[in-house]
């Protein structure tokens, strides 16, 4: 039996999914961000329930990520990768027609080099520096990008013209964000001028593509969101408040649950320190449940006398510090608790649910780092198959 398990639910994907494709309407095309170990879910299970879900499009960071999910993708599906490619890598790239973004000059030729020597064509995606100031062209750079592109049309396509923004889901960025959607239209204009036209125009994550509505144009780059999270809690009351959705009710769903069972129970009498140290006197008799999870499963230490669990539907507290493979859960009044009972980490029991932002509330981590967090080497099992 394994100490600790993750759960992905089927069915709360493709509700999270169907309510985005909706939201986006039909022409948008939905490219499914799996970054980060697809954020903490696991690329291996995730990308083939998404493509359980019509998704055909999918987004990594770099190389690394780009094999782990061509090992499992359908032939039909595309990779994009929008961050990292070693020089020894591009081969593989080009000749596996995965696409990437160019940000700089320096890739620019390399692909170029490539992809001569492949005789292929390198797909590309044209990276706009708009306002992030993090990658992208500056608009100094685009008349030898054009250049470039013109004069080796057999050894590109352009699959995107794309850019980022800063922080699509806070309005204290209103300003900077209006900003960067004009810098992006006018450079897109000027390329197009040129006769440098894309397959997609794409710049919008979960936030932009919420929040502003004209960023989502041909293609929307959707992490977050499609796990059933929302960007942060200013979107989402926009979003449930907003005339454009009329939702009462919290329409994403966590796709993700972390759970274990109870390994042992015992009462520890009044007045006594239970585990390490004395972070934990108990004030009465106390009857504890040990849990066989730990900071080494990635369990944060600092939610020592802190978190919380589900055990038989109700939300208990953990005692004392947590251990590299052991927390303790206080189970004061609860009678028909037994050894190997399911406990909830994350997720639902019952009526009772713990949210991976409940955690981040206590331990000051947004949801995109608490997920990627979760242990690669965890077991996951997908439930609720179609
Ligand atoms: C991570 C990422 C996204 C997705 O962001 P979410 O907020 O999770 O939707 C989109 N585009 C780029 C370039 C990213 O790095």
């Amino acid at each position: 039996m394994e100490a600790t398990w993750i759960e992905l639910d089927q069915k709360a994907l493709k509700q999270n999914i169907r309510y985005l494709q909706k939201r986006l309407g039909a022409k948008c095309k939905f490219c499914s961000v799996i970054k980060g170990n697809a954020y903490g879910h696991g690329i291996e299970q995730f990308v083939p329930m998404a493509e359980e879900c019509g998704i055909d499009y999918f987004a990594v960071f770099d190389v690394y990520e780009a094999q782990a999910a061509a090992k499992v993708k359908k032939a039909s599906s595309e990779l994009m990768i929008m961050g990292m490619i070693m020089p020894q890598e591009m081969e593989w790239v080009i000749t596996q027609q995965v696409s990437f973004f160019v940000f700089n000059l320096e890739r620019l030729h390399l692909a170029l080099q490539t992809a001569r020597k492949l005789q292929l064509k390198a797909r590309i995606h044209l990276e706009l520096e708009t306002g992030l100031n993090r990658t992208g062209f500056e608009e100094q750079e685009l008349p030898q990008v054009i250049e470039l592109l013109k004069a080796n049309r057999r050894y590109f396509s352009l699959e995107g013209v794309c850019t980022h923004y800063a922080g699509a889901e806070s309005v204290a960025n209103y300003l900077r964000i209006q900003a960067q959607i004009k810098k992006f239209k006018e450079l897109n204009r000027n390329l197009r001028r040129e006769g440098i036209k894309a397959k997609y125009r794409h710049t919008a994550c979960s936030a932009a593509a919420l929040n502003y509505p004209e960023t989502r144009m041909d293609m929307v780059r959707l992490g977050i969101a499609q796990y059933g999270y929302w960007p942060n809690n200013e979107t989402k009351m926009y979003n449930l408040l907003s005339h454009e959705t009329k939702f009462t009710r919290n329409p994403l769903r966590q796709v993700i649950s972390w759970k274990s069972r109870i390994m042992s129970i015992k009462e520890v009498a009044a007045g006594k320190f239970v585990s390490y140290g004395d972070s934990y006197l108990t004030d009465k008799a106390t009857r504890i449940a040990t849990i066989p999870v730990g900071y080494f499963h990635g369990y944060r230490r600092s939610l020592s006398n802190l978190g919380t669990v589900l055990i038989a539907g109700r939300e208990v507290r953990i005692i004392g510090s947590i251990n590299m493979n052991m927390m303790i859960a206080n189970l004061n009044g609860m009678n028909k608790v037994e050894i190997g009972d399911e406990v909830v980490l994350v997720g639902s029991q019952k009526r009772k649910k713990i949210t991976i932002a409940s955690f981040s509330d206590r331990s000051n981590l947004v949801n995109y780092e608490l997920l990627t967090r979760i242990p690669a080497q965890l077991k996951r099992l997908v439930i609720n198959p179609k």
